[in-house]
Protein backbone atom coordinates (compact mmCIF):
# COMPACT_ATOMS: atom_id res chain seq x y z
CA UNK A 1 0.00 0.00 0.00
CA UNK A 2 1.46 3.50 -0.66
CA UNK A 3 0.02 6.44 0.69
CA UNK A 4 1.02 10.32 0.72
CA UNK A 5 0.99 12.47 3.50
CA UNK A 6 0.76 15.99 2.24
CA UNK A 7 0.37 19.37 4.03
CA UNK A 8 0.44 22.55 2.57
CA UNK A 9 3.26 24.53 4.52
CA UNK A 10 6.92 22.63 5.39
CA UNK A 11 5.87 22.93 9.15
CA UNK A 12 2.98 21.44 8.64
CA UNK A 13 5.11 17.94 7.41
CA UNK A 14 8.15 18.85 9.06
CA UNK A 15 7.83 16.45 12.06
CA UNK A 16 8.29 13.42 9.62
CA UNK A 17 10.92 14.55 8.62
CA UNK A 18 12.96 15.97 11.68
CA UNK A 19 16.15 13.26 12.88
CA UNK A 20 15.93 15.16 16.82
CA UNK A 21 11.97 13.93 16.64
CA UNK A 22 11.62 11.98 19.89
CA UNK A 23 8.16 10.44 19.09
CA UNK A 24 8.86 6.42 19.27
CA UNK A 25 6.57 5.33 16.49
CA UNK A 26 9.41 7.68 13.88
CA UNK A 27 11.90 5.04 14.83
CA UNK A 28 9.98 2.63 12.10
CA UNK A 29 9.83 5.65 9.88
CA UNK A 30 12.41 5.15 6.64
CA UNK A 31 13.70 8.23 3.90
CA UNK A 32 14.30 6.79 0.95
CA UNK A 33 14.45 8.92 -2.11
CA UNK A 34 14.10 12.52 -2.42
CA UNK A 35 12.27 13.52 -5.84
CA UNK A 36 11.75 17.05 -7.17
CA UNK A 37 8.83 17.57 -9.26
CA UNK A 38 7.24 21.12 -10.63
CA UNK A 39 8.57 23.21 -8.24
CA UNK A 40 7.64 20.86 -5.46
CA UNK A 41 10.10 18.21 -3.07
CA UNK A 42 8.15 14.33 -2.62
CA UNK A 43 10.02 12.62 -0.34
CA UNK A 44 9.76 9.25 -0.52
CA UNK A 45 9.90 6.64 2.62
CA UNK A 46 8.58 3.32 4.23
CA UNK A 47 6.73 3.42 7.38
CA UNK A 48 6.73 -0.48 8.68
CA UNK A 49 5.07 -2.22 5.37
CA UNK A 50 3.68 0.99 3.99
CA UNK A 51 5.16 2.74 1.06
CA UNK A 52 4.79 6.83 2.01
CA UNK A 53 5.48 9.67 -0.17
CA UNK A 54 5.45 13.18 1.82
CA UNK A 55 5.31 16.38 0.12
CA UNK A 56 3.95 20.00 1.06
CA UNK A 57 1.95 22.41 -1.64
CA UNK A 58 2.65 25.78 -0.78
CA UNK A 59 -0.29 27.50 0.37
CA UNK A 60 -3.29 27.51 -1.65
CA UNK A 61 -5.88 25.81 -3.89
CA UNK A 62 -3.96 25.59 -6.87
CA UNK A 63 -0.71 24.40 -5.74
CA UNK A 64 -2.87 21.82 -3.57
CA UNK A 65 -4.40 21.00 -7.07
CA UNK A 66 -0.96 20.26 -8.40
CA UNK A 67 0.41 18.07 -5.66
CA UNK A 68 -2.18 15.93 -5.05
CA UNK A 69 -2.29 15.30 -8.38
CA UNK A 70 1.18 14.67 -9.00
CA UNK A 71 1.25 12.65 -5.46
CA UNK A 72 -1.45 10.15 -6.72
CA UNK A 73 -0.65 10.09 -11.09
CA UNK A 74 2.53 9.87 -10.57
CA UNK A 75 3.19 8.42 -7.41
CA UNK A 76 0.91 5.95 -7.61
CA UNK A 77 -0.39 7.06 -3.80
CA UNK A 78 -3.48 4.83 -3.45
CA UNK A 79 -4.20 6.24 -0.50
CA UNK A 80 -3.82 10.38 0.63
CA UNK A 81 -4.05 11.68 4.59
CA UNK A 82 -3.72 15.96 4.68
CA UNK A 83 -2.23 16.70 7.83
CA UNK A 84 -2.39 20.75 8.63
CA UNK A 85 -3.79 23.69 10.48
CA UNK A 86 -7.04 25.68 9.94
CA UNK A 87 -9.24 29.03 11.65
CA UNK A 88 -11.61 27.76 13.78
CA UNK A 89 -15.29 28.95 13.04
CA UNK A 90 -17.29 26.37 15.38
CA UNK A 91 -17.26 28.12 18.67
CA UNK A 92 -16.40 24.99 20.47
CA UNK A 93 -13.23 23.93 18.97
CA UNK A 94 -10.38 25.86 20.74
CA UNK A 95 -6.62 26.30 19.47
CA UNK A 96 -4.91 23.45 19.33
CA UNK A 97 -8.03 21.24 18.85
CA UNK A 98 -8.05 18.80 16.13
CA UNK A 99 -10.97 18.04 13.47
CA UNK A 100 -11.34 15.51 11.33
CA UNK A 101 -13.38 16.67 8.20
CA UNK A 102 -16.23 14.77 6.97
CA UNK A 103 -16.65 17.01 3.95
CA UNK A 104 -14.85 20.11 2.58
CA UNK A 105 -16.22 23.10 0.36
CA UNK A 106 -14.78 25.90 -1.88
CA UNK A 107 -15.99 28.77 0.20
CA UNK A 108 -15.00 31.39 -2.89
CA UNK A 109 -16.12 29.30 -5.84
CA UNK A 110 -19.07 31.66 -6.62
CA UNK A 111 -21.58 31.32 -9.58
CA UNK A 112 -24.30 32.56 -7.58
CA UNK A 113 -25.50 35.09 -10.32
CA UNK A 114 -26.53 32.18 -12.06
CA UNK A 115 -28.67 31.19 -9.87
CA UNK A 116 -26.10 28.37 -8.53
CA UNK A 117 -25.45 27.75 -4.95
CA UNK A 118 -22.32 28.98 -3.25
CA UNK A 119 -19.69 26.62 -4.10
CA UNK A 120 -21.26 24.84 -6.59
CA UNK A 121 -20.46 24.93 -10.20
CA UNK A 122 -22.15 22.39 -12.85
CA UNK A 123 -21.12 18.58 -12.37
CA UNK A 124 -19.82 19.56 -9.58
CA UNK A 125 -20.79 19.07 -5.57
CA UNK A 126 -20.98 22.10 -3.13
CA UNK A 127 -19.53 19.13 -0.88
CA UNK A 128 -16.84 16.26 -1.24
CA UNK A 129 -16.37 13.69 1.98
CA UNK A 130 -13.33 11.82 3.11
CA UNK A 131 -13.72 7.91 3.21
CA UNK A 132 -15.95 7.26 6.04
CA UNK A 133 -13.48 4.12 6.95
CA UNK A 134 -10.32 6.33 7.29
CA UNK A 135 -12.65 9.09 9.88
CA UNK A 136 -13.88 5.74 11.61
CA UNK A 137 -9.86 4.83 12.01
CA UNK A 138 -8.99 8.13 12.89
CA UNK A 139 -11.71 8.13 15.77
CA UNK A 140 -10.33 4.47 16.99
CA UNK A 141 -6.85 6.24 17.34
CA UNK A 142 -8.30 9.29 19.47
CA UNK A 143 -9.99 6.74 21.53
CA UNK A 144 -6.62 4.50 21.84
CA UNK A 145 -4.61 7.90 22.89
CA UNK A 146 -7.32 9.28 24.94
CA UNK A 147 -7.47 12.50 22.99
CA UNK A 148 -10.45 14.67 21.06
CA UNK A 149 -11.03 14.36 17.41
CA UNK A 150 -13.80 16.75 16.47
CA UNK A 151 -15.58 15.61 13.43
CA UNK A 152 -16.82 18.80 10.83
CA UNK A 153 -17.14 20.35 7.67
CA UNK A 154 -14.08 21.95 6.72
CA UNK A 155 -14.48 25.40 4.22
CA UNK A 156 -11.43 25.82 1.69
CA UNK A 157 -10.38 29.62 0.13
CA UNK A 158 -8.25 31.00 -1.51
CA UNK A 159 -8.08 33.43 1.44
CA UNK A 160 -6.82 33.64 5.10
CA UNK A 161 -9.60 34.44 7.11
CA UNK A 162 -9.35 37.38 9.79
CA UNK A 163 -12.58 38.85 9.61
CA UNK A 164 -15.75 38.05 12.01
CA UNK A 165 -18.03 38.65 8.78
CA UNK A 166 -16.32 36.70 6.22
CA UNK A 167 -16.42 34.01 9.11
CA UNK A 168 -19.71 34.32 9.70
CA UNK A 169 -20.76 34.37 6.42
CA UNK A 170 -18.72 31.28 5.46
CA UNK A 171 -20.44 29.97 8.75
CA UNK A 172 -23.92 30.09 8.01
CA UNK A 173 -23.76 29.47 4.15
CA UNK A 174 -22.04 26.06 4.40
CA UNK A 175 -22.44 25.00 8.05
CA UNK A 176 -19.04 24.97 8.21
CA UNK A 177 -16.41 24.57 11.30
CA UNK A 178 -13.09 25.33 10.08
CA UNK A 179 -11.53 27.26 7.13
CA UNK A 180 -8.25 26.79 5.77
CA UNK A 181 -6.90 27.32 1.99
CA UNK A 182 -6.04 23.41 0.32
CA UNK A 183 -8.51 20.96 1.69
CA UNK A 184 -11.14 21.00 -0.90
CA UNK A 185 -8.74 20.82 -3.31
CA UNK A 186 -7.41 17.89 -2.35
CA UNK A 187 -10.75 16.59 -1.76
CA UNK A 188 -12.01 17.45 -5.43
CA UNK A 189 -9.21 15.54 -6.74
CA UNK A 190 -8.81 12.49 -4.51
CA UNK A 191 -12.37 12.06 -5.70
CA UNK A 192 -12.31 12.71 -9.28
CA UNK A 193 -9.53 9.86 -9.29
CA UNK A 194 -11.30 7.87 -6.71
CA UNK A 195 -8.83 7.18 -4.02
CA UNK A 196 -9.65 7.35 -0.49
CA UNK A 197 -8.53 10.53 1.57
CA UNK A 198 -8.51 11.73 4.89
CA UNK A 199 -7.74 15.45 5.63
CA UNK A 200 -7.17 16.24 9.35
CA UNK A 201 -6.06 19.79 10.92
CA UNK A 202 -5.39 21.55 14.41
CA UNK A 203 -6.84 24.75 15.28
CA UNK A 204 -4.14 27.34 14.83
CA UNK A 205 -6.53 30.70 15.41
CA UNK A 206 -10.42 31.35 15.40
CA UNK A 207 -10.14 33.36 11.50
CA UNK A 208 -11.14 36.61 14.01
CA UNK A 209 -9.13 39.92 13.83
CA UNK A 210 -5.97 38.79 15.39
CA UNK A 211 -5.95 35.21 13.48
CA UNK A 212 -2.73 36.41 11.90
CA UNK A 213 -0.88 36.74 15.54
CA UNK A 214 -2.69 33.61 16.66
CA UNK A 215 -1.51 31.72 13.56
CA UNK A 216 2.36 32.71 14.04
CA UNK A 217 2.14 31.69 17.39
CA UNK A 218 0.76 28.31 17.24
CA UNK A 219 1.34 27.38 13.76
CA UNK A 220 4.44 25.04 15.39
CA UNK A 221 3.16 23.53 18.03
CA UNK A 222 -0.62 23.15 15.89
CA UNK A 223 1.39 21.32 12.92
CA UNK A 224 2.98 18.64 15.04
CA UNK A 225 -0.62 18.15 17.29
CA UNK A 226 -2.11 17.11 13.68
CA UNK A 227 1.20 15.25 11.85
CA UNK A 228 1.70 13.62 15.47
CA UNK A 229 -2.16 12.23 14.81
CA UNK A 230 -1.63 11.22 11.19
CA UNK A 231 1.60 9.14 12.57
CA UNK A 232 -0.43 7.24 14.67
CA UNK A 233 -2.87 7.19 12.12
CA UNK A 234 0.06 5.20 9.94
CA UNK A 235 1.05 3.12 12.99
CA UNK A 236 -2.65 1.58 12.78
CA UNK A 237 -2.87 1.37 9.08
CA UNK A 238 0.45 -0.49 8.58
CA UNK A 239 0.60 -4.57 9.62
CA UNK A 240 2.45 -5.37 12.90
N1 LIG B 1 2.03 33.05 7.50
C1 LIG B 1 2.09 32.40 6.21
C2 LIG B 1 0.74 32.40 5.52
C3 LIG B 1 -0.22 31.41 6.14
S1 LIG B 1 -1.68 31.26 5.24
C4 LIG B 1 3.11 33.13 5.37
O1 LIG B 1 3.31 34.33 5.57
O2 LIG B 1 3.72 32.50 4.51
C5 LIG B 1 -2.57 30.12 6.29
C6 LIG B 1 -2.29 28.65 6.12
O3 LIG B 1 -2.85 27.94 7.22
C7 LIG B 1 -2.98 28.03 4.91
O4 LIG B 1 -2.22 26.95 4.41
C8 LIG B 1 -4.35 27.58 5.44
O5 LIG B 1 -4.71 26.30 4.97
C9 LIG B 1 -4.19 27.51 6.97
N2 LIG B 1 -5.03 28.42 7.76
C10 LIG B 1 -4.91 28.55 9.12
N3 LIG B 1 -5.77 29.48 9.59
C11 LIG B 1 -6.47 29.95 8.53
C12 LIG B 1 -7.47 30.96 8.39
N4 LIG B 1 -7.90 31.68 9.44
N5 LIG B 1 -7.95 31.21 7.15
C13 LIG B 1 -7.51 30.51 6.08
N6 LIG B 1 -6.55 29.57 6.16
C14 LIG B 1 -6.01 29.29 7.37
Amino acid sequence: MKIAIMGAMPEEIHSFLDETNPDPLLKHFHKTAKVEHGGNTYRQATYKNLELVLAYSKIGKVNATLTASTLLEKFGAQMLLFTGVAGAVNPAYKIGDLVAATALCQHDLDISIFGHPHGLVPEGAVYVSPSQELIKLAQDVAERKGLVLHQGIIATGDQFVASPERKEWIATTFKADAIEMEGAAVAVVCHALNVPFFVLRAMSDTADTDAHFDFDAFLKVSAKTSSSFVLAMLESLADG
